[in-house]
């Protein structure tokens, strides 16, 4: 079953002589569970394809389908309330809540939705990020590395059908990397999440089920990985 369909997606920036064509017709579905890298050169469209899946901007033309509804279809109220229950998003510049500590930006999408949070899994995703000791320290206080493990908690948390990264380990050495991988592996895996995945390492995009080229706004498949 397909939870997200791109179809024929444009997205242009500015005019005139600043005109820049980020998305040239991009195509593509996901299924449920799956897990997709997406690796490119730098401009070359990554990151806006993400922040249109995660319905973070409007696309010039075409559309994005997430469990058979065109979120560009919604309101924008209703808009971040689906943002909210479906999408995680790590970004590249984290965007932790300054004044909120790491525990309560992990909480704060669930309680933003008034919902019950799962404590036990919040200390689950604490100890695996390795921040138990850092729970009650403001984002200032931590450390990049720190920070962008906050972030991926944050996007955890609530459990969404969809996790969409950008370089979730831009900030990391090689150890917290692999181990950042493999935490939002095993968390797609156990609540047959979908992730979705910007990196910069060719490495790293082998572990995804299937890897995205992107080059110039245009989407080519890769293949997958190797069993
Ligand atoms: P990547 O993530 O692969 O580095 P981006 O999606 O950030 O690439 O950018 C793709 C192209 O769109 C680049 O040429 C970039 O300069 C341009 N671009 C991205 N965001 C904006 C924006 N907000 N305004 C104007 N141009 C942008
Ligand atoms: P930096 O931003 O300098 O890269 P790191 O992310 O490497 O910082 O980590 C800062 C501190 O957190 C270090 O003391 C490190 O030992 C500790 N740390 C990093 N990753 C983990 C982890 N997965 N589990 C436990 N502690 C960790």
């Amino acid at each position: 079953m397909n939870i997200l369909s791109v179809q024929n997606l444009c997205k242009t920036y500015g005019e005139g002589e600043a005109r820049v064509e980020a998305l040239k017709n991009v195509s593509f579905s996901v299924s449920k569970g799956e897990f997709i890298s997406i690796i490119g050169p730098s401009g070359s469209g990554k990151s806006t394809l993400l922040n249109l899946i995660g319905a973070l901007d409007y696309p010039t033309s075409g559309t994005v389908t997430v469990d058979g509804k065109d979120i560009f279809g919604m309101k924008e109220e209703e808009l971040s309330v689906f943002r909210r229950r479906n999408i995680g998003f790590v970004f590249q510049t984290y965007n932790l809540v300054p004044e909120l500590n790491v525990e309560e930006n992990m909480l704060l999408p669930i309680l933003l939705d008034q919902r019950k949070p799962d404590m036990g899994y919040i200390q689950e995703l604490l100890d695996m990020l390795g921040l138990t000791a850092r729970r009650h320290h403001l984002p200032h206080q931590l450390s990049g590395g720190q920070q962008q493990r906050a972030a991926i908690g944050r996007a955890l948390a609530a459990r969404p059908a969809i996790v969409l990264a950008d370089e979730p380990t831009g900030n990391l050495d090689s150890k917290n990397s692999r181990d950042v991988i493999a935490l939002l592996r095993l968390s797609v895996e156990r609540y047959s999440q979908t992730l979705i995945m910007i990196t910069h390492n060719p490495g790293f995009a082998s572990n995804a089920d299937r890897v995205l080229g992107v080059e110039d706004g245009v989407v080519t498949e890769l293949g997958g990985a190797c069993v």
